[in-house]
């Protein structure tokens, strides 16, 4: 399995962009900087989108690469709970701020479809099976694990995590799939801001590592969504927790399971 990050900042700031990755075969998680970090011809590969949630850092380029596909193009398959489809659909593409890509250039051959998923589903985009789990933040929001039939990999929404609500950690149970290789994690603030993150369902460093405890210690953990600002503080805080296979990522990294 191939990830590539295109944008694994939780803002926006020269060289850190807005959530979004592309695995092989064309799929992308979260749209934040898909027409920023992919050519016009990569953009026009895309297939699916999946979106974890509706908040801006994760649609941020969706229009901008809905009309790069050109006249013509292959409908885009984008997937995300009722909520965040609705707020695409109300707020984002709503023939104001920009055009009605549900609805043009006709119902039957639309610039994007509109794929409903809920906790539980289970459905196929390229190669893989995925499966869609239910993760807490301040908004409907969903991760997708990704089985290709041999390993599996996690892409993780925005979330504070259940620890610190006092339920189970968010991977306390997960699907059945191929043996997990990987999970992108967001960490947002540094320890410090520990009652900020929780306000804003985020998690920070420390937290991370509590939610990670249950996991296998050879699942890397991919650290994802740092606030800019903060990276280096933070970049120390997540080797502090001396757990191996966990580090941030930057845009540009690719990783190969
Ligand atoms: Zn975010
Ligand atoms: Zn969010």
């Amino acid at each position: 399995m191939r990830v590539r990050v295109l944008g694994c900042s939780g803002g926006c700031a020269p060289g850190r962009a807005p959530s979004c990755y592309m695995l092989d075969d064309g799929i992308v998680v979260d749209a934040g900087a898909m027409a920023t970090a992919l050519t016009v011809e990569e953009q026009q590969q895309v297939t699916d989108v999946l979106l974890t949630h509706a908040h801006w850092d994760h649609v941020r380029d969706l229009p901008l690469a809905t009309i790069n596909r050109g006249a013509g193009a292959k409908t885009l398959r984008l997937h995300g709970l009722a909520e965040t489809i609705r707020a695409v659909r109300t707020h984002l593409m709503n023939g104001e701020v920009w055009f009605q890509a549900f609805d043009l250039p006709s119902a039957d051959t639309p610039f994007v479809s509109a794929k409903t998923v809920k906790p539980g589903d289970v459905f196929r985009a390229g190669r893989y099976t995925v499966h869609c789990v239910e993760v807490p933040h301040t908004v409907p929001a969903v991760s997708y694990l990704f089985d290709d039939g041999t390993s599996s990999l996690l892409m993780n929404a925005d979330t504070g995590g259940g620890i610190a609500a006092g339920r189970p950690s968010i991977f306390a149970n997960l699907p059945k799939s191929s043996p997990l290789r990987a999970v992108f994690l967001e960490a947002s603030f540094p320890n410090r801001m520990r009652e900020f993150a929780v306000m804003t369902g985020h998690l920070t460093p420390a937290m991370l590592g509590e939610e990670v405890a249950c996991l296998p210690r050879d699942v890397d953990v991919i650290v994802t969504h740092l606030k800019p600002g903060f990276e280096t503080e933070m970049a120390r805080e997540i080797a502090d927790l001396g757990r191996p296979g966990v580090r941030p990522c930057r845009d540009g990294d690719v990783f190969e399971w």
